[in-house]
């Protein structure tokens, strides 16, 4: 971890104390269980409430909205340990429920709307969504079909999301749908739904290639009702500018992620070639081990600063659109890369599920594709080089 240079010495004792009792946490709640989480296709929902009393959620939420009130740093923290020990699937869905959906809430909610879900999430008692994605709208946002019409003091909701991440275990679903069909991006609004709500169902937990501890979801909106103040902010039409200012953080966090996890598979890697054993010498010592190695440790440092100065700005409220896209870029290819190179000098055995080096790569694929694809990152990079 780089040196956190604008923390006061007392908050970087505090953030040393946050990391070693969530790596403790880690050993005792989780790593036991990761494998079982796995195999059911998702983590119980109470690990949230045990993660949330010992403030491991929601940590920058300010203290007046019932969250731990720290430093962006802490949150992302527990993305960086829990991406590093390879509990990829599980960050997946967490760094929605601790780093995607309060921006929403405390940028553009009504009072009322952060009183009733922010102290709940923080506790992990309400575990939150987002819901951008539909079957035929990915990258295309603009193209999503889902529809919200007023109806005296509810609106009506109809359509589906698919891919959403938390989907089986969410109570909150921050739901984006159009209002005014006929106005494009400008007809987008966002919604706090609540999934009790009559008319919300969920579809089955999909089965993916990696991130196997994770729950992904179509979710189906047949008539759901949901009061007018669900309405994030109380304005129609204004998601799809709120999505878009919101978008840097999300991606931000997919490059610590990614960059947390490249070192976790990285440093099992350095252990494992020092054991195994090939023509009589360890395998560390042949030079293309040696040279692999080097190499990737290399690329890990340089995405790591590079993923520090996307938090750095952050903080400071300068992350552009252009920088975030060309982080989340960097990061999650350069995750790809040392995942499989790494896999490769274990042999037969990195392709073995029980190897955690296995789970790495699988893990490592997806990064490339949710919260925008590579190409769409270019895209948006070449944007801001050239205007349009
Ligand atoms: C495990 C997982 C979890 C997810 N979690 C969530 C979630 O919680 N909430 C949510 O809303 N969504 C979620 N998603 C959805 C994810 O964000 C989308 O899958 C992603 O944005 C891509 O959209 P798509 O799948 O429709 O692909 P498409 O948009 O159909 O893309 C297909 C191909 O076309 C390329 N392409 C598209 N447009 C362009 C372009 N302009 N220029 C060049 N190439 C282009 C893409 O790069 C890609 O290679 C998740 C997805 C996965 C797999």
């Amino acid at each position: 971890m780089l040196p956190n240079h604008h923390l006061s010495d007392d908050a970087r004792a505090d953030l040393a104390l946050f990391t070693e009792s969530l790596e403790r946490f880690c050993d005792t709640e989780i790593e036991p269980h990761y494998r079982d989480w796995e195999r059911a296709g998702q983590v119980p929902r109470s690990l949230f409430a045990r993660m949330g009393a010992q403030g491991f959620l929601c940590a920058d939420v300010p203290e007046a909205w019932g969250g731990p009130g720290a430093p962006v740093d802490f949150s992302f923290a527990v993305v960086e340990v829990l991406s590093r020990r390879g509990y990829g699937g599980f960050v997946g869905g967490l760094q929605v429920h601790n780093d995607i959906v309060p921006p929403y809430l405390l940028h553009y909610g009504t009072d009322a709307q952060r009183r009733h879900w922010l102290p709940r999430m923080a506790r992990g008692d309400a575990i939150a969504a987002i819901g951008m994605t539909e079957p035929g709208a990915g990258s295309d946002l603009k193209a999503l079909r889902t529809t919200a019409r007023r109806d005296g003091d509810h609106y009506v909701i109809n359509g589906s999301k698919i891919f959403i991440s938390n989907g089986q275990n969410c109570d909150l679903l921050v739901l984006a749908a159009k209002t005014d069909p006929a106005a494009g991006a400008k007809g987008v609004s966002l919604f706090l739904v609540d999934t009790t709500a009559p008319g919300f169902s969920r579809g089955r937990n999909l089965e993916k290639i990696g991130q196997h501890a994770g729950d992904t979801s179509e979710l189906f909106f047949n008539d759901l009702r949901v009061p007018a103040d669900a309405l994030l902010g109380g304005t129609e039409g204004q998601g799809f500018v709120q999505m878009m200012r919101e978008l840097p953080r999300e991606r931000l966090i997919i490059g610590v992620q990614a960059v947390h996890g490249a070192r976790g598979a990285l440093d099992a890697t350095v252990r494992y070639v020092q054991e195994r054993q090939a023509f009589g010498q360890a395998v560390a010592q042949f030079q293309n081990t040696r040279f692999t190695l080097a190499q990737a440790a290399t690329d890990v440092a340089a995405c790591e600063a590079f993923v520090r100065a996307g938090t750095e700005a952050l903080r400071r409220g300068e992350l552009s659109p252009e920088a975030a896209s060309a982080i989340k870029l960097h990061a999650s290819e350069c995750m790809g890369r040392v995942a499989d190179q790494c896999l490769q000098l274990f042999g037969g055995y990195g392709y073995m599920a029980e190897y955690p080096i296995s789970r790495f790569w699988t893990d490592a694929r997806v990064l490339r594709i949710y919260g925008g694809t590579s190409e769409v990152m270019k895209e948006l990079v070449a944007r801001g080089l050239l205007g349009r």
